[in-house]
C-alpha cells in the first residue's frame, strides 16, 4: 500500500516537473534540454531570490503596457521616448517588434521616435498589411510634423515587402523615406556570406570616396 503511494508521489511530481519543462521550452530560444536545466536551477533557487524572480516576472507582465502612440512598451500610456522633448520629432523609424526599439537604442545613434508595426507582411502566416499598425503611421504622419521615415524592418523577404509596401503607402505625404542599409557582417567575409546578404550588400552598394 506504502509503495502504490510512494509511486503515485513520484508520477505526480514528475508531472508537475514536466508541465515546467513543457512552459519553459515554450519560450523563445528555449529547447527542451534547457527548459529542462531551467527547471532545476529554478528548484534549488534560495526562497527569496525566488520570490524576487517571480515578482519580477508578474510586474512585467502586469505593469507594463504598449505606448499609445509607438507601441513600444512603457509603464505609462505614452512611453519615455515619445513624452521626451529631447528626442527629435521629425524622424520616426519603424520597426516591426517593440524588442527592436531596445537594440537600437543600444546603439546611441539614433534621436527620433519610433512607431512598431507589430509584425511584418507575410502572406504565408496569414499577415497582411492590415494586420500591422500602418494606418496609425499614417495618422501620425498627418497629425504631426514628420520629415523622414527610417524603416527599420528586418532585412528578411517579409521585412523587404513589408518596408517596400510602407514606401508606396506613405507616397502621398511629403516624407522622406529610408531604409536602414544592410550588407555583409562588419569583419566578417563575402566567403562565409549568404547568398541573400551579399546580393543586398552588392544592390545597397554606396559611392566610395
Ligand atoms: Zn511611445
Amino acid at each position: 500500500m506504502e509503495g502504490i503511494q510512494v509511486r503515485e508521489a513520484i508520477l505526480l511530481s514528475e508531472t508537475i516537473f514536466d508541465k515546467m519543462v513543457t512552459s519553459l521550452s515554450g519560450l523563445p530560444g528555449i529547447g527542451r534540454k534547457s527548459a529542462t536545466r531551467i527547471a532545476f536551477h529554478l528548484l534549488r533557487m534560495d526562497p527569496n531570490a525566488f520570490q524576487l524572480f517571480i515578482g519580477n516576472i508578474k510586474d512585467t507582465k502586469e505593469n507594463l503596457k504598449f505606448c499609445k502612440l509607438c507601441a513600444g512598451i512603457t509603464e505609462h500610456d505614452i512611453c519615455d521616448i515619445c513624452s521626451s522633448p529631447k528626442r527629435d520629432s521629425n524622424i520616426l523609424c519603424v520597426v516591426e517588434q517593440p524588442e527592436d526599439i531596445f537594440f537600437i537604442e543600444k546603439t546611441n545613434v539614433f534621436s527620433g521616435k519610433y512607431h512598431v508595426l507589430n509584425g511584418a507582411i507575410s502572406p504565408l502566416d496569414g499577415i497582411g498589411p492590415e494586420e500591422l499598425r500602418i494606418a496609425e503611421l499614417e495618422a501620425r504622419i498627418e497629425n504631426q510634423r514628420v520629415e523622414e521615415i527610417l524603416l527599420a524592418t528586418n532585412p528578411t523577404l517579409e521585412g523587404d515587402a513589408t518596408a517596400s509596401y510602407i514606401s508606396s503607402v506613405l507616397q502621398k505625404f511629403n516624407v522622406r523615406i529610408t531604409r536602414i542599409a544592410h550588407g555583409l557582417t562588419v569583419g566578417g567575409t563575402i566567403e562565409y556570406s549568404d547568398q541573400y546578404t551579399l546580393s543586398k550588400a552588392i544592390q545597397s552598394r554606396l559611392p566610395f570616396r
